[in-house]
């Protein structure tokens, strides 16, 4: 019996089965759409203030596209200040009243609620993540909702064990949290910021970016329906201005931000002289390291999702591959051949490896600098593949060879499926380049031998470093950057310490 494959492959090449298969056809897969009925789009999201979808005062609102189509999928509340204030006011009243009078076990309990609750509606999330973002299914079916699920599980396991946060002291909430996160991993960021500042007892006002609003407005029904307080969590979607609002709130006692430097940057000095706690997760510009006795393949696998994974809109993205000289045309033979194999396309169809560019601003940053470094002269590869979709914003995989680290591709970050790759000799020159950077989010290494694996490790400066895997996360392990990148930690216990007050 043919299988539907065998029948793909016999359309699109003359040849038969087995001939193809030695002549290095690739076989393709039928199309495998996942359904977008599950997911209830409104024509227009409020606000979610005092446990209540609000219209904003404003009245204005902005269009929240699917990069995969261009087409419009709602239209979105902008926050002004006057609604920021009543977000923030609001806040400020459940920790004084409801949230900040509950015992711990009790803050467990919700927060064990809203993991579940986020389970049992997982397809709705990861569907609805998908249309909004551009990211692949399997991406935020397997990846993004599992740990957005995971945090929740996690900090609500943390919510009644403040006691023994730091030994021998006593720890206290810190008040109202404003969270301004970014497009790249819309729910998950919300849930490494929701999840430990509400363990550890403060309320929240969070602002997701503007394309990609969502999900996050979903999660405000789970709240709803898990019966949290109401004002514990409000959402003001908008743009840049209503962030800066938020942040620079009189009433806001701490500040977490995850995105570009620059916006970071702004951040920082809005906030100096306010006596408020701050972190920053930033940019970054990750070096990737392969020595000669790596195990070729699996380091393969992990260059491509290191750098391709999510489309390259990973902050830790590996975007600076460092491959010891004497494997350089093996490896980048080897990597040529992997790149062609990524099926670029639909998002909502299963198959998919890589899915859209999240917007047409983003979409058209990435072309100028990669047009940029290929008049620079440097030599070039993108994927063969040939059908990638001519609506939607779609980029193929690429790498530049030959780069040095004074080549913009090396320096700026791209956000975006583009590779840099150069060489090193030793050890030390391998560490030497790739700490020559501003930035210092995470590093990887690729080597059979752990002694090689311990020494480089110990000196490179980044604040994630992955030893023969990359772009692994867990709630347990804390995530945070070095110099650039940002201050603080996300995660694990640190990631606690940063909501709370040690008396
Ligand atoms: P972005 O432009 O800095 O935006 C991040 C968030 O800040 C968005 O919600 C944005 O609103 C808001 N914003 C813009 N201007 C603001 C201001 N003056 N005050 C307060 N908020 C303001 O970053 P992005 O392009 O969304 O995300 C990509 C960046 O995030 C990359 O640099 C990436 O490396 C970084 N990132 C870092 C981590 C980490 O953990 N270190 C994780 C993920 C991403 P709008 O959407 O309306 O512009
Ligand atoms: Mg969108």
């Amino acid at each position: 019996m043919k299988t539907t494959s065998d029948q793909n492959l016999e359309k699109k090449s003359p040849l038969a089965h087995e001939s193809a298969h030695q002549a290095g056809f690739q076989f393709d897969y039928d199309d495998a759409p996942e359904s977008t009925s599950i997911v209830q789009l409104k024509e227009k999201y409020d606000l979610f203030v005092d446990g209540k979808f609000t219209p904003s005062k404003s009245k204005e609102t902005l269009d929240s596209i699917n990069p995969a189509t261009g087409e419009v999928l709602a239209k979105i509340s902008v926050a002004g200040d006057e609604d920021v204030d009543k977000a923030v006011e609001s806040a400020n009243k459940a920790f004084q009243k409801s949230w900040g009078q509950i015992t711990p076990s009790e803050r467990s309990r919700y927060l064990f609620r809203i993991a579940r609750m986020i389970q049992e509606r997982a397809r709705e999330f990861a569907v609805l993540e998908t249309l909004d973002n551009g990211k692949p299914i399997k991406e935020t079916r397997d990846v993004d909702i599992p740990l957005v699920a995971a945090h929740f599980f996690y900090y609500a396991g943390w919510a009644d064990k403040l006691d023994y946060l730091v030994p021998g002291r006593k720890v206290k909430p810190i008040g109202v949290a404003a969270q301004v996160i970014p497009w790249n991993f819309p729910l998950l960021m919300a849930a490494w910021k929701i999840a430990p500042a509400l363990a550890a007892g403060n309320t929240v006002v969070i602002k997701p970016a503007e394309t990609t609003s969502l999900s996050l407005l979903l999660l405000a029904e789970v709240i709803q329906d898990s019966g949290l307080p109401p004002g514990v969590v409000n959402i003001v979607t908008g743009a840049g201005a209503t962030g800066a609002a938020l942040v620079s709130h009189k009433d806001v006692q701490k500040v977490a931000f995850t995105g570009s430097t620059e916006v970071g940057k702004k951040i920082s000095q809005a906030v100096i002289g306010q006596n408020k706690k701050l972190t920053l997760e930033l940019g970054g510009k990750s070096a990737h390291l392969i020595f000669e006795d790596a195990a070729i393949d699996q380091a393969i696998e992990g260059v491509v999702s290191g750098i391709y994974f999510n489309q390259g809109h990973v902050c830790c993205a590996g975007s600076r591959l460092l491959v010891e000289e004497s494997i350089l045309d093996t490896f980048v033979n080897k990597l040529k051949k992997r790149i062609d194999q990524i099926r670029v396309g639909n998002p909502l169809d299963k198959n998919t490896d890589m899915g859209a560019i999240n917007s047409e601003a983003e979409y058209n940053k990435i072309k100028n600098i990669v047009e940029t470094s290929r008049k620079e002269g440097l030599e070039y590869f993108e994927s063969h593949k040939q059908d990638i979709p001519e609506k939607g914003f779609f980029l193929k995989p690429c790498f530049f060879k030959g780069v040095s680290n004074s080549h913009l591709i090396m320096r700026k970050e791209i956000f975006g499926p583009v590779l840099g790759i150069s060489t090193f000799r030793t050890p030390q020159e391998a560490i030497q380049k790739a700490n020559d950077t501003h930035y210092g989010l995470a590093a990887g290494l690729w080597s059979e031998k752990a002694s090689k694996i311990q020494k480089v490790s110990g000196e490179l400066k980044a604040g994630v470093i992955w030893a023969n895997t990359y772009n692994k996360f867990d709630p347990a392990s804390p995530f945070g950057g070095y110099f650039e990148s940002g201050m603080g930690r996300e995660g694990g216990l640190h990631g606690l310490l940063a909501y709370v007050e040690v008396q």
